[in-house]
């Protein structure tokens, strides 16, 4: 099938319009329509190669929610008309233990990702959700629940799995204590998730400016970062705290804020972290850790937590040919708190 995206040719070039193919069905395969597909940084690092593994032509996107159009001979689950939605994963090798155990992300073989991945059969490259089709293997399709606004469902697909995962990994419930560094896409998605789950949910951002927001997206208070005196005042008071910041930075100064047994959990920034005081670790019993998004079943029970809950993104909506812009925006911190294209815009 003939689809149309958004490409960026080079690591140095914006985004515009490209033609490609979809593969014809397989037989598993589910073909939909896009609707919605969320701005992830992750999107703006691989269009500018910032971690030295693209490959070009990319299209980028893996928040995307659309429509079922066509159904191949063996899917049992979807039909025609379902409202659907895929992440960042397209496909796994299912056979070993953790596809097993329903962590995909963390496939023996490595999972195939939505784009700037190959397909494991063809060895095709994989294009992503800023266009206007997609054809996905029933496996890793999502179903989206009726309860949520399907022009606000997409950034949960990979903003809200990829905290819900840590979330739920370490246990957070009422009661727990959770910082977030980083009031963006997945810090802002971290903090009405964490609130949603009963914690205590305090916001570490660069500035005072978000305060407001942190409070009405559900945070119990804001921690400014280059506030010497109250960073000290806040040691030893968190059990978890994930760290959304996506650049290159030092978190010694948090990991002084974990009590006993406490996590930082890394999901931002991938690359070399600066050189680590041990101190804290050793001597607090401390944990740093990482995170990669989650498995399809834990983002079936994220989604469905979410439309229980009533808990969706505050979304910006954008034309697809606004993405250039979008990403600019985006690297200047300057989206409250995720851009969402309609992809009713491109044709
Ligand atoms: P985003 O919307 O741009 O938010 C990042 C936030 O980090 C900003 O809002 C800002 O918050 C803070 N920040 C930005 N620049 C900073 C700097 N120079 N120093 C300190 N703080 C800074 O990005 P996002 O979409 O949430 O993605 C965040 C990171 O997660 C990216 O690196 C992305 O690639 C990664 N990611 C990982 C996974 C995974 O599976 N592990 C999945 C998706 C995304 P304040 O203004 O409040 O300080
Ligand atoms: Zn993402």
């Amino acid at each position: 099938m003939l689809t149309i995206g958004y490409a960026a040719q080079t690591a140095k070039s914006p985004l515009a319009p490209f033609n490609f193919e979809r593969r014809a069905l397989r037989p598993n395969d589910v073909a939909m329509e896009i609707l919605y597909c969320g701005v992830c940084h992750s999107d703006l690092h691989q269009a500018r190669d910032d971690w030295g593994f693209s490959t070009f032509p990319i299209v980028p996107g893996h928040e995307i929610v659309g429509r079922v159009t066509e159904i191949g001979s063996a899917v049992k689950r979807y039909k025609v008309g379902d409202a659907v939605a895929v992440g960042c994963m397209v496909d796994s090798c299912q056979e070993c233990d953790q596809c097993r155990k329903g962590e995909e992300q963390l496939c023996r073989q490595a999972n195939t990702q939505t784009y700037n991945s190959r397909d494991r059969i063809t060895k095709a490259p994989t294009y992503g959700g800023y266009s206007k089709h997609l054809v996905v293997r029933e496996e890793f399709v999502l179903r989206v629940p009726d309860a949520l606004d399907l022009a606000k469902a997409a950034p949960l697909l990979c903003a809200g799995i990829t905290t819900y995962s840590p979330l739920r990994t370490w246990n957070v419930g009422p009661g727990s204590r959770v910082g977030v560094i980083g009031l963006g896409g997945l810090g802002h998605m971290a903090v009405k998730l964490a609130a949603g789950m009963g914690a205590q949910v305090t916001v570490l951002s660069r500035s005072p400016d978000k305060e407001a927001d942190a409070l009405a997206l559900g945070a119990d208070n804001l921690l400014v970062s280059s506030d010497k005196e109250a960073m000290k005042k806040a040691a030893s008071s968190f059990d978890l705290i994930i760290d959304t910041v996506p650049v290159r930075h030092d978190v010694s100064p948090y990991m002084a804020l974990l009590d006993v047994d406490g996590t930082l959990v890394i999901v931002g920034q991938i690359g070399p972290i600066d050189q680590q005081l041990t101190l804290p670790f050793v001597l607090g019993r401390r944990r740093l850790a990482g995170s990669p998004i989650g498995g399809i079943a834990e983002t079936q029970e994220m989604l469905d937590f979410c439309a229980r809950k009533n808990i969706l993104p505050d979304c910006e909506m954008i034309r697809m040919d606004e993405i250039n812009e979008a990403f600019e925006r985006m690297e200047r911190s300057d989206v409250r708190y995720r851009f969402v294209i309609d992809m009713a815009s491109l044709s």
